[in-house]
């Protein structure tokens, strides 16, 4: 690479597709390049770490992966600076010769059916949150919760059940904050119901996800209304995901009631949400049975049934929000592209300026994807760097001018160590820092207070704006 001087790229969210795209900037020798992942949190890793299930122990080698990226010494973390909030979009490509947008979708979207503001009526986006504990999640209360609803059939509402429908003692080996614990094991939830508007052959849900539900202990599993009745769902001409979900389904669905059964899980097809009702919370769902047109629009049938719900969580998909100042295209969520080059509103090529993951192409895929869709991006990059306008000096010396003042790599090994401590304090593998005052006060010191050494986290109240962008 010679003594050029390196390229300087900002990449936007430092969770799964920041760090594939900043791994593919750095592992490349033939343009030097440097590389800042930038994150509105001290944490790095986004989704991977607080929205994957925390029982999924295995994804953890992703994680393990994910974090060389930082023994680059052409990688730094600059944490807890939001674009918008800290530092604008002018700012970030004035000092860098190029920035990627990799913030993933903060926001979810919404029924659109009356009631669904109702207290006890929230999007699974915010339950995952509070179990997986983020910084910004909403303290979740399962007082009085016996029956949940969970509407729409994919990897999130599949997710949502296992947590709920588990045995809390099983969840202690997670790393999941002590508070989310405690109110886990109050859980007197006895019906389970996973509402999907189409038939069990359109799940999105995957296979093992599916099955690991399914083999919940003490779990009985009811398909309701026939819907994987012969005729139904013909297995001809599906793929191999759909027949193999549909034959757990029916295996789960034909044994026998476990003893005693801890839970009910119902799955409820051909059915969606036309109203839910409640005096002060949520305590009905309405839902109309549904079918296919002959155009595959899902079409009302007029007949409708009514169950209990004392908890309804949307899990109907994740949706970006827009970048202030960065070109987005509303109907489709995302940030207009071409092959990872960012689009302005008249279709040309903004130079300099990327986009990739979710918010890219939409909340579809698992973590891996990311590694493709940012190899795209970063080629294209590459390809253009010689011809964008470059910015030789630190763009953190400039930043700092505007007053920005990030938290670091080692902030968050502080924290890491501190999560580590604390759960070693309590016999488990890790526990959660969900509270922003315990965050920053360990990228501030370094270290735990006594009371935290000892395995007694405080609850401060966030000393940072919450945002309903939890990641
Ligand atoms: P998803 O897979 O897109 O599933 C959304 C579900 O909501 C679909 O069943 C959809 O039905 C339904 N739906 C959409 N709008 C609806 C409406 N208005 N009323 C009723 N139902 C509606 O989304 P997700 O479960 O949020 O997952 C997001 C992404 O994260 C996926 O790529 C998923 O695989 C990934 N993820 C993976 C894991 C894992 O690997 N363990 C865990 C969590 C999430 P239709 O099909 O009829 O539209």
């Amino acid at each position: 690479m010679g003594d050029a001087p390196p390229y300087r790229v900002a990449i936007v969210g430092a969770g799964p597709a920041g760090l594939f795209a900043a791994q593919h900037l750095v592992t490349q020798h033939d343009v030097p390049v440097r590389v800042d992942l930038f994150d509105r949190l001290p944490t790095p890793f986004g989704l991977l770490r607080y929205g994957v299930a925390p029982d999924h122990t295995s994804i953890r080698s992703v994680a393990q992966a994910l974090a060389r990226t930082f023994d680059s010494d052409r990688v730094r973390f600059l944490g807890t600076v939001e674009l918008g909030r800290d530092v604008t979009r002018r700012q970030l490509v004035e000092a860098y010769d190029a920035v990627v947008y990799a913030v993933g979708a903060s926001g979810d979207l919404r029924m659109r059916v009356p009631g669904e503001d109702l207290p006890g009526s929230g999007s699974a986006r915010q339950f995952v949150a509070w179990y997986g504990g983020h910084p910004d999640a909403t303290q979740q209360s399962l007082r009085g919760v016996r029956s949940v609803a969970c509407v729409g059939v994919g990897n999130v509402a599949v997710d949502v059940a296992r947590i709920l429908a588990k045995d809390p003692a099983r969840l202690a080996a997670t790393d999941m904050p002590e508070d989310v614990l405690a109110e886990l094991a109050t859980s007197e939830v006895t019906d389970l119901w996973i509402i999907g508007r189409r038939g069990p052959q359109h799940a999105s849900y995957t296979t093992k996800e599916l099955r690991e539900l399914l083999a919940t202990p003490g779990l009985a599993v009811s398909i309701d209304d026939g819907a994987l009745d012969a005729g139904h769902t013909d297995p001809e001409g599906l793929d191999r995901r759909t027949r193999a979900n549909l034959e757990a389904l029916r295996e789960a669905a034909a044994r026998p009631a476990p003893s005693p059964v801890r839970r009910r899980l119902h799955f409820l097809f051909w059915h969606r949400p036309v109203a839910l009702h409640g005096a002060g919370r949520v305590e009905e769902v309405e839902l109309e049975r549904t079918a296919l047109a002959p155009d595959g629009e899902v079409v009302a049938t007029g007949e409708t049934r009514t169950i209990r719900a004392d908890l309804v969580l949307r899990a109907i998909g994740y949706r970006s929000t827009p970048l202030p100042d960065v070109p987005f295209d509303e109907a489709r969520g995302v940030i207009p592209h071409r092959e990872g080059r960012v689009l302005d509103a008249a279709g040309r090529v903004v130079p300099g300026e990327y986009v990739t993951g979710w918010i890219k192409r939409g909340a579809t895929g698992v973590i891996g994807t990311n590694k493709s869709d940012a190899a795209e991006t970063v080629g294209h990059l590459l390809e253009d760097l010689p011809a964008l306008t470059r910015h030789p000096a630190d763009p953190l010396e400039d930043l700092r001018l505007h007053g920005v003042h990030p938290t670091s790599y080692d902030d968050w090994l502080a924290i890491d160590a501190a999560e580590i401590a604390l759960g070693a304090a309590t016999g488990r593998p890790r526990v959660k820092i969900d509270a922003w005052a315990d965050l920053m006060r360990l990228c501030r010191d370094g270290r735990m207070t006594e009371g935290e050494a000892a395995g007694v986290p405080s609850y401060d109240a966030p000393d940072s704006p919450t945002t309903d962008d939890l990641y």
